[in-house]
């Protein structure tokens, strides 16, 4: 850093976007002793990383695309984020049923070789043929079907994984601020001056930082026309991305990968303990705001999708949830939306080798953590010296249960007699810090009012407290799901509730 200025400004590092890369940059660089402010206009996670598939993975189809620097590095990812967040990061099952009109074996075996050994695998096991009829792997599946190949995932809260990022970054120092939004920002003397708004009230003021990160996501353009910036013609190309619930087409714990009719793949992965979630779709947009809701279209297509293998098929009426995400993908001027690079391209911008702004193109959950990383080694120039990397060995919060199914069984002894639903939903949320969350208490009545799905009152404040939560979608489609599991009446006493607690 070679300015006065510089290091008079109120933060080292402004943070724009509370998505999974935000989250990332803002905790790593926290974590290095920087002074990091992250603002979210919104919530946390309420934009693509809310709305993704759910899956730490390596990508078996970006081999196709010959992305094996970005497979390498999530492959490693899987077993990094395994042992970070053992509750809210899960290992999971992949079949891959096989029929002759697919690709065929030989080049699905090439892949899941190179899949198995790119990168360090630890606890995963790893891929192997199985002939249908098959006493776990077949079902669900229609007979007809005669093999399968089962390989190796993980399955993650993306929503939870954001927020307990955000939680780290807290813990290590930095400010974070939600539906607080970047409205634009000056050089002066070297660095930023960024005008912020509260949303809640449409106040303003102005902060001070040595440089700036855009984790826009979809929004990175915007972000960027508020800055002075030189023009590179780097593009965001948006691709929506949507899902459908219904109830779960087998009652087993692996997922499948179906190879549809178009080349692309769709999953059905097991979701919520009675659901299959069934995604996705790639679909090119003009603006996010276009993708708020799938479309009829995108929902019959995943039936169909599903329905070529499933021995019971699926329709419109079995549809219980749906959503909808935009991937802020790189424009590498590719036609085909699915064949778009999956990797992250960093764009940098200073003035007179000061005041620099980093903008995120692309990414994925799985490897939000190597990102951040990134960007601090691009950033490190302009910035205050910093500690070495440490978030490779590091717990995200809660995650510091390395027998996630051992420690589960001593929360269940400890709170004997609390309803066994109750408490395992608050255990896959919360992990190590479930005694923080429900205290030293003895009976479950002492967790306040229950509205249903296992969400009391007692954990409620603890999202708001702890988790930045304030509205009812906040506590039950990101910080927890159990939207999903209560009627519209139940729905409407979580906001009710947290109406009434408002200060008047
Ligand atoms: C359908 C779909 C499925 C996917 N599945 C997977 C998967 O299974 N595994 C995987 O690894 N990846 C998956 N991905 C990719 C992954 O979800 C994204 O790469 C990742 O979530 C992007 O995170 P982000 O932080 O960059 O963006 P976002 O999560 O979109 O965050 C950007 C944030 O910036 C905020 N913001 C924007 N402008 C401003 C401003 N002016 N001021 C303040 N805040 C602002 C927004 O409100 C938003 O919250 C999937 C993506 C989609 C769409």
């Amino acid at each position: 850093m070679s300015s006065q200025s510089a290091r008079s400004a109120d933060y080292d590092l402004l943070v724009i976007g509370g998505g999974v890369n935000g989250a990332g940059v803002a905790r790593d660089a926290a974590g290095r002793g920087l002074r990091v402010l992250e603002v979210e206009m919104a919530d946390l996670a309420s934009a693509t990383s809310g709305w993704s598939s759910k899956l730490i993975h390596g990508g078996l189809r970006y081999l196709e695309y010959y992305e094996f620097r970005l497979v390498r590095e999530a492959l490693e990812e899987r077993e990094v984020l395994l042992n970070a967040a053992p509750h809210i990061v899960r290992p999971m099952r992949f079949v891959l049923p096989h029929d002759r009109t697919m690709r065929p074996v030989w080049m699905i075996r090439m892949g899941l070789w190179m899949y198995d050994h790119l990168g360090k695998r630890v606890s995963l096991p790893g891929s192997h043929t199985v002939g249908f009829p098959h006493v776990e792997y077949s079902a669900g599946l229609k007979p007809e079907i005669r093999s399968g190949i089962v390989y190796s995932d993980c399955r993650v809260d993306d929503a939870r994984l954001t927020v307990l990022t955000a939680m780290s970054a807290r813990d290590k120092g930095a400010t974070v601020l939600t539906r607080t939004k970047f409205v634009g920002g000056r050089r002066e003397n070297g660095v930023w001056q960024a005008e912020l708004e509260n949303v809640r009230d449409g106040s303003r003021r102005t902060v001070t930082a040595t440089a700036v990160v855009n984790a826009g996501g979809p929004w990175v353009s915007s972000v960027l026309q508020g800055v002075p910036h030189k023009p590179t013609g780097a593009k965001v190309r948006l691709v929506k991305g949507s899902h459908i619930v219904v109830p779960k087409v087998h009652s087993l714990g692996h997922a499948c990968l179906l190879q549809n009719t178009d080349k692309r793949v769709v999953f059905v992965i097991p979701f919520e303990g009675k659901y299959s979630l069934i995604g996705t779709t790639d679909v090119p947009v003009d603006t996010p705001e276009e993708a708020v809701d799938i479309t009829d279209q995108e929902t019959d297509y995943l039936i169909e999708a599903a329905n070529r293998f499933l021995a019971k098929p699926i329709s419109r009426a079995d549809v219980v949830w749906t959503f909808a995400g935009v991937r802020p993908l790189y424009d590498d001027g590719k036609s085909d939306p699915s064949s778009i690079t999956r990797d992250y391209v960093l764009e940098l911008d200073d003035e007179d080798g000061l005041a620099p702004v980093l903008s995120l193109f692309g990414g994925k959950i799985t490897t939000y953590r190597c990102l951040a990383e990134s960007v601090l080694d691009k950033l490190a120039p302009y910035l205050p010296p910093m500690g070495p990397k440490w978030t490779k060995e590091a717990s995200l919060p809660g995650g510091d249960v390395p027998n996630y199914n051992a420690f589960r069984d001593e929360m269940f002894e400890r709170y004997k007699g609390f309803p066994r639903d109750l408490l395992d939903g608050v255990v896959r949320r919360h992990g190590g810090r479930t005694p923080l969350v429900l205290g030293d208490i003895a009976r479950p009545e002492q967790l306040g009012r229950n509205f249903g799905a296992g969400l009391t009152e007692r954990e409620i404040e603890c999202l708001v407290a702890d988790e930045w939560a304030e509205t009812a979608d906040d506590i039950l489609w990101r910080r927890t799901k159990c939207g999903l599991h209560m009627d519209a009446a139940q729905r409407q006493a979580v906001a009710d509730y947290l109406a009434s607690r408002k200060p008047a």
